[in-house]
């Protein structure tokens, strides 16, 4: 249940419901928004009837049941679309916020000429791997903390917030250190630990989909992070399994247009892991964009063919730059559609 305060509540009547909704039986999460506050009843074996009658107290504006199972991400508690703001950088305004940089941090030299080259074509934050899951234990697992202060040294110098993914609770306090936002990568969406412990810091959080989780599973993963306290979270779309095997992974592009409608968070794309297709990546980022993406992640390398991860997914620096251009081209004129007809 949902109880949303009026616009004119005082702290004393929020504290009340506060302190009603725990006597009824109810964990209560309080969200104060720019013009009211919400406070939400989560858990259990409460008293329901007590959270329906609060109707009745002084500055509450209704009481809502929320029907979707994640109760702090529903669009139903919160109509209005968060806002993440990392390093500066506002994701979810409407605005298309572009990530881009190596799958792997691999040199001071690789990592700096990446983030001038993505910066120059536009891009608003970067992105690298200092700590790799990799599929096989022989390929190479990332540079972990020497990566770490690369990506701080760059971000200092460039100004650039940097993003880098998180793979265990130990690493959490030296990687926040380091970087403006943690991606908790597909393979532990679900990792129920790693999430419980992110919920409890403000360093935003970008949690890629599982390449076999639901939408559903995904916003649940999301309501951890919200029910522990951070706020901060940024959903990626990513590709998920399916039959077909031209492409690395399917992007689910109806999933971030679904997400979008389900949830108030906002849904970046990723289409360097969605197709793992270089050449796919332009159309698929136009495509994000045109569905309402608030933003996207795509990875570039100096030299793709040399790159320690993820080569064949890898833009150059020129093809981020056209990759670029062409997502600021219109959409084809609806008129040369009904004349070709
Ligand atoms: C990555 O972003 O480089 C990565 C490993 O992504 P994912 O977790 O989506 O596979
Ligand atoms: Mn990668």
């Amino acid at each position: 249940m949902i109880i949303n305060m009026s616009e004119q509540a005082t702290k004393e009547q929020i504290e009340h419901v506060v302190e009603r909704v725990k006597e009824a039986g109810y964990q209560a999460i309080v969200t104060r928004g720019e013009e009211r506050t919400i406070v939400a009843a989560v858990g259990s074996g409460g008293r329901r009837h007590e959270l329906e009658a609060l109707a009745a107290a002084g500055g509450v504006a209704d009481v809502v049941a929320i029907s979707d199972p994640f109760k702090l991400v529903s669009r139903q508690a919160k109509p209005q679309r968060t806002v993440v703001n990392v390093g500066g950088v506002r994701i979810g305004d409407g605005s298309l916020v572009v990530i881009a940089g190596p799958c792997s941090v691999e040199s001071r030299e690789q990592l700096f000429s990446t983030a001038r080259a993505v910066k120059a074509a536009g891009a608003q934050l970067l992105r690298g791997g200092a700590y790799k899951p990799r599929t096989s234990p022989y390929d190479f697992q990332g540079l972990g903390v020497e990566a770490l202060r690369l990506l701080h040294e760059v971000r200092q110098e460039l100004g650039l917030p940097v993003v880098t993914e998180v793979m265990s609770t130990e690493d959490v306090d030296v990687i926040c250190e380091h970087v403006d936002m943690l991606q908790v990568g597909a393979r532990n969406m679900q990792n129920f630990a790693l999430l419980r412990r992110l919920a409890v810091i403000q360093t935003p959080v970008l949690l890629k989909r599982g390449p076999s989780a639901s939408v559903k599973e995904w916003l649940l993963a999301a309501e951890y992070l919200l029910a522990g306290g951070n706020r901060n979270v940024v959903l990626c779309e990513r590709g998920i399994k399916t039959f077909e095997t031209e492409t690395r992974n399917t992007l689910d592009l109806a999933a971030v247009a679904l997400a979008r409608e389900m949830s108030h968070l906002p849904v970046v794309v990723d289409p360097s892991h969605g197709t793992g297709r270089r050449s796919l990546i332009a159309p698929l980022s136009r495509a994000a964009a045109a569905l309402g993406a608030d933003g996207l992640l795509v990875e570039v390398h100096p030299c793709p063919e040399r790159a320690l991860s993820d080569g064949p997914q890898s833009l150059d620096f020129d093809g981020f730059r056209d990759l670029m251009d062409r997502l600021a081209e219109p959409m084809r004129p609806l008129e040369a559609r009904i004349g070709a007809a």
